[in-house]
């Protein structure tokens, strides 16, 4: 085992995983930027490092000095938690080239799956259901044209080096393509660099339903069923549960077991998911996320493990606490509430002082924040502030705990999501799990 990690992040999943270290007896290494040096997570390590400015490509971003801060500490392991540098493969490469150790899977499977193409090719030839559309990328609006018209439309134009719903444009007719087109290239070229677009059939009215993975890195793999994530604005996730509502035992056996050959099929090493649309009870890929998820804690709920531990086991050589059968089935129901400090109806970002903080507890509550009392939230990073995870014995328990917890929360001084959060967990159609991917963008229009 490691004597001593990096976790090259920052806010609640830093935390999460100085916990996680901690109860293995592993010593932790913050880093930070300027704009950080009084936050939770610099506060809890054992040693904290200033690796650069505020704006995120001079410090959490900057390989070269998250590198240095490992050789200055003697840390011989980064977990790189999610965001930031954790899908990114040069960096994966420039920790080997160092002999540090990457908690997470290799530089090869993370850019395999970074290129969506290239990840639905492969996913293809693993067995694992994918949505149909274009075969590799689109480069003229001529193919485009001619794909969506052998396709029928509505079809959507992504970017292959897509994320965080940027790059995504749908075209509901022939009418509408150019624009897609047009506009999902220029997007993806401003975000990522690379203006390469497929095409996808429009999927109307699915779930998100994602697996969760986990793999040794030697050819074992088990999944740890699935979370649905439908309740999306701007395709950014807002509201998690496991189970899924939609999906019976039968269904998770069977979409687990395709999933866990996949990965073990490719040696895949650490956690990952495996996203899908669902619709009419079948299973659509859409991408693989090579790392831990923001919403890991409802899946660590039902089955009663810890994810990050299991990362730096398999990282350090030591096998999966778990197999397929001692994990069994989902026990419960958990949700997760992502809590940002974000103005409604606008959902702008509101940084600024907490004037006061109080968590919610008490039993089947978790509350994964890096707020305290006093913290001041810097304009730089993204607005996620805390997640608020219940687990109940079915779901109706964990919607009434859900309820409770948001009425005991506290967070004053500056504007949150919150007051959605506590419309949504009241809401009838919420209550009867009854949604699809577009359910609270209607719901917002309407009732913001
Ligand atoms: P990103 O990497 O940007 O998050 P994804 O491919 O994971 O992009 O898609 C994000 C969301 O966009 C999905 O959860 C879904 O809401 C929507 N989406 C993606 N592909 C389709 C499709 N073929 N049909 C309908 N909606 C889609």
């Amino acid at each position: 085992m490691f004597d001593k990690i990096l976790i090259a992040n920052r806010g609640e999943i830093a935390l999460r995983v100085i916990r996680a270290a901690r109860e293995m007896g592993v010593k932790t290494v913050a880093v930070h930027s300027t704009a950080d040096s009084d936050a939770m997570h610099v506060r809890m390590a054992d040693e904290a490092i200033c690796i650069g400015p505020a704006p995120g490509a001079q410090s959490y971003l900057n390989i070269a000095a998250v590198i240095s801060a490992c050789e200055i500490t003697g840390a011989q392991a980064v977990h790189p938690g999610y965001g930031f540098l954790s899908e990114n493969a040069t960096f994966v490469q420039a920790l080997e080239d160092h002999g540090i150790t990457f908690i997470g899977p290799t530089a090869e499977h993370i850019r395999i799956m970074g290129d969506k193409i290239t990840a639905k090719e492969t996913m293809i030839k693993l067995g694992v259901p994918c949505v149909p559309g274009s075969d590799g990328g689109v480069p003229t609006l001529e193919e485009a044209r001619r794909v969506s018209e052998e396709m029928g439309f509505p079809v959507i134009v992504k970017a292959t080096a897509g994320g965080g719903g940027r790059g995504m444009k749908l075209a509901r007719t022939a009418k509408d393509l150019d624009n897609a087109f047009g506009s999902a290239r220029s997007e993806a070229k401003a975000a990522f660099g690379n203006d390469e677009v497929y095409i996808e059939k429009y999927l109307g009215t699915p779930r998100h339903i994602e697996v969760q993975v986990f793999g040794d890195g030697k050819g074992n793999a088990v999944h740890l069923g699935e979370r649905d994530c439908s309740l999306q604005r701007r395709h950014q996730k807002v509201f998690e549960e496991a189970p899924g509502p939609a999906i019976t035992p039968e269904m998770r056996a069977e979409i687990g077991a395709t999933c866990a050959k996949a990965v073990a099929d490719i040696c895949y090493i650490g956690a990952g998911t495996i996203e899908f649309l669902w619709e009419n009870g079948e299973f659509y890929f859409i991408e693989m996320n090579t790392r831990l998820q923001v919403e890991h804690p409802v899946t660590e709920a039902v089955f009663g493990v810890d994810l990050v531990r299991e990362q730096i086991r398999v990282a350090a050589g030591l096998p999966m606490e778990f197999t397929q059968e001692s994990l069994g089935e989902p026990q419960g129901h958990a949700i997760e509430v992502r809590l940002n400090a974000e103005k409604l109806p606008s959902f702008s970002p509101s940084p600024g002082r907490i004037s006061q903080y109080h968590a919610p507890g008490g039993l089947g509550v978790r509350m994964d924040s890096a707020l305290y009392d006093g913290y001041r939230i810097p304009p730089y990073y993204d607005s996620l502030i805390g997640k608020l995870i219940v687990h109940g014995r079915d779901r109706a328990e964990a919607l009434a705990r859900l309820d409770r917890a948001l009425m005991e929360i506290i967070i004053d001084g500056v504007d949150t999501t919150i007051p959605l959060h506590r419309e949504l967990v009241r809401n009838r159609d919420v209550i009867a799990g009854d949604y699809t991917i577009h359910w609270l963008e209607k719901w917002l229009e309407a009732n913001l």
